[in-house]
């Protein structure tokens, strides 16, 4: 077995910006020191493109497991540290090699790189030194630069050799910048956490918002919600989640609007709502686990009618996705097993069989001028119950 020592972090993008590149060093830094805080004694530095942990001890799969819900972090490497000393390098690049021969590899490729110049070997040298070596003292092994197996990283640095070979992806996207924020209008089914979960990544702070209508929609429903914001949590730490009371506005439109417009009108209500809290903590746009042309309510006509009501940038990062790519999605996130679980959705318990797929703004407009829109909307807003969602549960409060 490999004694890991250390794990690489490259950023991507990151290094992309520009300008803002500190910041985001810095946002990513916080994050990755926030999710492995239960492993004591890590040392994290940072560079231009990356970020080093020592793991003084630790065994790197845990620590890994958890810096893969980093967003920013777009590869993952494990390393070993060397000295300043070429046989100590070719020896322990060796180690590693065959270590990945166990898991199968035929072909790798010697990529050196020596930011610490005082090193006194060039690059190109230490590359056929290194392969050299490591071909004269393994079997079934071959060069390829184009495509191989395995790629040996020996980075020189001020403070020794960092040979990696054992590389995987990360997260990907952008830190969390805590200046922009988003509404994510969050139901219990599959797609909404999952377009959550994408808005995240693209380094925007999430809140929640979750319509509610007890009796009739349960205590079961609404812990489902509160579960699916903790998962999404575990990405972007704490989230604010808005119980938005929706039971008598779901029965004033279940008793004075068209039944085959009901749905566009519920949907219109909790736009307006979203909007105004949103507002409120200073959320700038509304997200929606919307995909187009997925049930019968997301036509293009549905959403026109439906987005009148807000001027508001309404994200929608699903838009574009099979039903199966989010699946997938919410599997490798964690959100499926909570969402396939069994509730009462405020939307399925009064909608009707059929709703009109093509509703239109004029129509839609012209009913809720037989309802009090706007108390209806302050009386929702009135009631919200904000909870605040911690990444983890036996932490104190530091959000309100
Ligand atoms: P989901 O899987 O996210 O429930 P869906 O495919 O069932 O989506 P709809 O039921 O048409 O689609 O809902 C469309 C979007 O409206 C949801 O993705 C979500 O963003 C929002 N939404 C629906 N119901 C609620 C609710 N009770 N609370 C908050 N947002 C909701
Ligand atoms: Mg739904």
């Amino acid at each position: 077995m490999v004694m890991y020592d250390h794990i690489i972090l490259r950023y991507g993008e990151i290094a992309l910006k520009g300008k803002n590149r500190k910041g985001f060093v810095n946002s990513l830094k916080k994050r990755v020191k926030k999710v492995t805080t239960d492993f004591q004694d890590l040392i994290v530095t940072q560079s231009f493109d990356r970020m080093v942990i020592k793991l003084n001890g630790h065994e790197p799969e845990p620590v890994l497991a958890k810096l893969k819900t980093v967003f920013g972090i777009h590869k993952l490497s494990v390393a070993i540290r060397a000295d300043h000393d070429l046989e100590e390098i070719k020896e322990k690049s060796l180690e590693l090699i065959r270590n990945q021969q166990m898991n199968g590899i035929k072909t790798f490729k010697v990529t050196v790189k020596r930011p610490y110049k005082q090193f006194p070997h060039r690059s190109q040298d230490m590359n056929r030194e290194i392969g050299g070596y490591v071909l004269r003292n393994t079997e079934d092994l071959t060069v390829d630069v184009h495509n191989p197996d395995s790629e040996l990283r020996v980075e020189i640095k001020s403070d020794g050799a960092f040979i990696s070979c054992d590389h995987s992806e990360g997260a990907g996207g952008l830190p969390t910048n805590q200046d922009n924020k988003v509404m994510l209008m969050l139901s219990g089914g599959i797609d909404s956490p999952v377009a959550g979960y994408l808005t995240m990544k693209r380094g925007v702070k999430v809140e929640a918002v979750h319509f509610h209508s007890p009796p009739f929609t349960s205590e079961r429903s609404r812990q489902k919600v509160e579960d699916l914001t903790r998962v999404l949590a575990q990405y972007g730490g704490d989230i604010r989640l808005h119980i938005v009371p929706f039971t008598n506005i779901q029965k004033m439109i279940h008793k004075e609007m068209p039944d085959n417009y009901s749905m566009t009108i519920m949907r219109r209500m909790m736009m307006r709502i979203t909007e105004r809290i949103a507002e409120q903590t200073g959320a700038l746009a509304i997200t929606t686990g919307e995909s187009l042309g997925q049930v019968a309510s997301q036509t293009i006509q549905s959403m026109n009618t439906i987005n009148e009501v807000t001027n508001y940038p309404v994200l929608r990062p699903l838009i574009s996705m099979d039903k199966i790519e989010i699946m997938d999605i919410s599997r490798a996130i964690d959100t499926y097993d909570i969402s396939i679980r069994p509730y009462e959705d405020c939307c399925t318990v009064f909608l009707p069989e059929a709703p009109k797929t093509r509703p239109k703004r004029e129509h839609a407009n012209k009913f809720e001028k037989y309802m009090p829109v706007d108390e209806l909307v302050e009386e929702a807003v009135a009631g919200v119950e904000t909870i605040i969602i911690k990444e983890k549960e036996d932490e104190f409060n530091d959000l309100l």
